[in-house]
C-alpha cells in the first residue's frame, strides 16, 4: 500500500474503544465481502442478510455495487484501474464501518484476486470474510437481472466481467455459496451460521 501524500499527520486515538461499541452491539464489527459474477446474487443476498441481522438487533450495513458509483466514486469507470481504485476505496469505507463495529456487507463483482487481498491485508485478522457467491457464467446469464449480459453480447457494454473482462474466483474465501443449488435462505443461513459458530455475533438474541 502506497504512503499518504501529507507527511505531518498523527493518528488520533480516541476514548471509546472498539470493543465498548462491540459490547453495546452484541456483536464484532466485521466486513462481509461478497464477491461474483454480475447476476450471482450479491446484491439479494446481502439485502437479505441485512434485513436478518437487523431484526435480531445488529447493526448493519450493506455497501452496494452501483450505489458507491453514484457518489464516492462517480470518477471512476471500469477500466481495470478505475476497478482497482473503486475496490480500495471501498475496503477502505469498509474498514470504518469495521472499526465502528458495525457488520459491513459489502455486494460488488470485485473481479480481480489482488484488489481483494489487498483488502484482507489493510484489515486485522477474523475483520475479512470472503464469500465466493458462486454460480456459473450460464446460470447468471440465463437470470440476467438488469439485462447487462443481453447488453454485453450485443457489444454494447465493453469490459463486461465473465464475457469480455476476467472474473478471478477466490482461492481461499471463508465461505462459498453455491446460488445455482441453493436457494436464498440456504445460502444466507450458511453465513449466517459462519459467524455464529465462530463468534462474531458473541451477545446477539436468536
Ligand atoms: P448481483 O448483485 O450478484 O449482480 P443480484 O442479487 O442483483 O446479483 O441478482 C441475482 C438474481 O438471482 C436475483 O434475481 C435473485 O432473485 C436470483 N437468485 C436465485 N437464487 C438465488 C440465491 N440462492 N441467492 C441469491 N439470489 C438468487
Amino acid at each position: 500500500m502506497s504512503k499518504p501524500k501529507s507527511q505531518n499527520i498523527h493518528w488520533h486515538h480516541g476514548d471509546v474503544s472498539r470493543a465498548d461499541r462491540e459490547k453495546r452491539a452484541g456483536h464484532r464489527g466485521v466486513t462481509i465481502w461478497l464477491t461474483g459474477l454480475s447476476g450471482s446474487g450479491k446484491s439479494t443476498i446481502a439485502h437479505e442478510l441485512d434485513k436478518r441481522l437487523l431484526a435480531r438487533g445488529a447493526t448493519t450495513y450493506v455497501l452496494d455495487g452501483d450505489n458507491v458509483r453514484f457518489g464516492l466514486n462517480k470518477d471512476l469507470g471500469f477500466s481495470p484501474e478505475d476497478r482497482t481504485e473503486n475496490i480500495r476505496r471501498i475496503g477502505e469505507v469498509a474498514k470504518l464501518f469495521t472499526d465502528a463495529g458495525v457488520i459491513a456487507i459489502t455486494a460488488f463483482i470485485s473481479p480481480y484476486r489482488a484488489d481483494r487481498d489487498r483488502v484482507r491485508s489493510i484489515m486485522n485478522e477474523g475483520d475479512f470474510l470472503e464469500v465466493h457467491v458462486d454460480a456459473s457464467l450460464d446460470v447468471c446469464e440465463s437470470r440476467d437481472p438488469k439485462g447487462l449480459y443481453k447488453k454485453a453480447r450485443a457489444g454494447e457494454i465493453p469490459e463486461f466481467t465473465g464475457i469480455s473482462a476476467p472474473y478471478e474466483a477466490p482461492l481461499n474465501a471463508e465461505i462459498t455459496v453455491n446460488t445455482g443449488e441453493a436457494d436464498l435462505e440456504t445460502c444466507t443461513n450458511t453465513i449466517i451460521n459462519y459467524l455464529e459458530t465462530k463468534g462474531y455475533l458473541f451477545d446477539l438474541p436468536k
